[in-house]
């Protein structure tokens, strides 16, 4: 179970068009409803969290930490990986590493990219994430087609394995369909589709014994965020049915059991092979 924890604006405002917008903090209003669902459900999970963030408002990742949930990285800016270069990525990585162990005290073992892009343009970035210590990274979403982003990378197993001689990555769940795998059981997908597609793409990996990587937005749980001019599809990806993704949540953690990437990880991963 993860989370992106970043503000409401930082994944679209360039899309945003021109026009200025009130850059208003509102990450603490989805953090609090998320910890209290994960609290009631018995759930731990792994945040990762944006370094701007972190240094804007510490409490509320201290907040998260004491709560025995794991805090990863989710890069300093929100900066898609194609758009740097490898000494600015590895700038960007290092400085998040060190604003959130400035803030729980705290070891940073995994990352997760700004629109999961890693694709197989950016690979270059895993040497990185390796060289930088972390021990696993959860960026990689091996789905065949792209519906809303331009991350992605077909091809890839659906199952945790080492990536890197040091790191194993976590890709993010999908639903294959007759040889096709969809984006599924996460944050748009989980919204848009029928509550029923996610619980099957779960269903058929924990059936052989593999654990399905989900991911949510802090922003999804806050849904009276202000709305930003998207053009579509964005709109759609961001905004369409914000209002049941705490019910459907709800039922998600009722229904499967769930711990965070850590948690794996200490499990002597049958499934992680070298
Ligand atoms: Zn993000």
């Amino acid at each position: 179970m993860t989370f992106d924890v970043e503000e409401w604006f930082d994944a679209q405002q360039r899309r945003a068009g021109s026009g200025k917008f009130c850059r208003e903090s509102r990450v603490r209003i989805g953090v609090d409803k998320i910890l209290s669902a994960l609290h009631k459900g018995g759930v731990k999970a792994t945040f990762f969290v944006l370094g701007s963030v972190a240094e804007k408002d510490p409490q509320v990742i201290k907040d998260i930490s004491a709560d025995g949930h794991e805090i990863a990285t989710h890069g300093y800016t929100h900066r898609s990986i194609s758009e740097q270069t490898p000494v600015e990525f590895e700038n960007d990585l290092l400085r998040s590493i060190d604003a959130l162990k400035g803030v729980t005290g705290k070891q940073v073992s995994g990352f997760r990219a700004p629109g999961y892009s890693i694709t197989t343009r950016t690979l270059w970035a895993l040497d990185i994430i390796e060289k930088a210590g972390l021990k696993y990274d959860s960026s990689i979403y091996p789905v065949s087609i792209r519906l809303f982003t331009k991350g992605g990378a077909s091809g890839y197993q659906q199952h945790p394995f080492y990536i890197k001689k040091n790191l194993v990555e976590f890709p993010l769940v999908t639903l294959d369909v007759f040889g096709i795998k969809i984006p599924a059981a996460t944050t748009a997908y989980f919204r848009i589709y029928p509550y029923s597609i996610s619980g099957i793409a779960i269903n058929r990996l924990n059936n052989i014994g593999i654990p399905a990587t989900v991911n949510f937005h802090s922003w999804e749980f806050d849904e009276f965020h202000p709305r930003l001019p998207l053009p579509f599809p964005y709109n759609i990806k961001h905004y369409y049915n914000l209002e049941k993704i705490r019910d459907r949540f709800n039922r998600l953690i009722t229904e499967f059991k769930f711990g965070g990437c850590m948690d794996q990880l200490a499990l002597a991963i049958p499934w992680a092979i070298k």
